[in-house]
């Protein structure tokens, strides 16, 4: 099994409803090799959805301890998806600096200034002037912040495009995909593959295949030099922890990718995407 680097719990996301607990015996249970939590911290975050997008960053890593004291041996990372705006870059890169972390995420859930979660007028253009503008404000976001390990859910914009072939390409966006591209080689960042993305299609009805991230996007990395993958499942509940992931490091193996990264103290780490191979 893998490092799942993508997890959020209810004691600091407030959108998320396992506990660290359930999380950790979750994890423990499908003999994981570890987990990292990674809560949601959006700056300015523009819509009022009655519970703060923020934390106090202290007391985390404080509950923190206790939760490694919970899960002995097994390896639980401090993380944090950073919910990025233009004005966010500088705050976010000295924020981040003072704590701890193991594994920071940088993340867009906005379009046009408003998270397609909650609002989907974003969606009134066509799709690839949409998800052109989605992928060149992800590139500006991975140019712009330098202290960040993942760069999180490429594929946010699609798994609420109300569009009838919704998957995002590469073909639609071919500059865009390049220019973000370059921008998470050149500065040696992973690149997520974030299994809710998947699952997120199937429960909207696309079939298995369709389901998986474009064949396009991850050749185009590979072929640009990016070798560097992070698989998270971005589990707000414990029934979907690392879900598909065995599926999709196959898929991704299929690519030419070896390694699933994973993230200890800022360091980065990989594990087989197959094992024994
Ligand atoms: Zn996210
Ligand atoms: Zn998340």
């Amino acid at each position: 099994m893998y490092t799942d680097n993508h997890n959020h719990t209810k004691h600091f996301s407030s959108d998320a409803k396992m506990t660290a607990q359930q999380l950790i015996d979750t994890c423990k249970g499908l003999n994981m090799y570890g987990v990292a939590v990674t809560e949601h911290y959006e700056g300015d975050y523009p819509h009022d959805i009655g519970a703060p997008q923020i934390f106090d960053l202290d007391s985390y890593f404080e509950t923190g301890k206790t939760w490694k004291e919970y899960a002995g041996d097994f390896p639980v990372r401090m993380g944090i998806e950073l919910g990025w705006q233009k004005h966010l870059p500088a705050f976010y890169d000295e924020m981040v600096s003072k704590y701890p972390f193991d594994v920071v995420i940088l993340s867009n859930h906005l379009f046009r200034g408003k998270d397609p979660y909650f609002f989907r007028d974003g969606y009134e253009q066509d799709m690839v002037s949409v998800y052109t503008q989605y992928i060149e404000e992800m590139a500006q976001m991975a140019e712009d912040c330098s202290n960040y390990d993942i760069i999180g859910h490429y594929d946010y914009i699609n798994r609420y495009g109300p569009y009838e072939d919704p998957q995002i390409r590469y073909a639609h966006c071919p500059e865009a995909f390049d220019r973000l591209f370059k921008a998470i080689i050149s500065k040696g960042k992973a690149l997520e593959i974030n299994t809710r993305s998947i699952d997120k299609m199937r429960k909207r009805g696309f079939d298995s295949a369709y389901s998986m991230p474009d064949p396009g996007i991850l050749s185009r990395y590979y072929e640009m030099g990016g070798r560097i993958i992070a698989m998270g499942s971005d589990s707000h509940d414990n029934d979907t922890l690392c879900i598909h992931f065995d599926e999709t490091a196959r898929y991704l193996a299929s690519f030419g990718f070896t390694e699933n990264s994973y993230f200890v103290g800022r360091t980065r780490h990989g594990e087989p995407l197959i094992p024994n191979v």
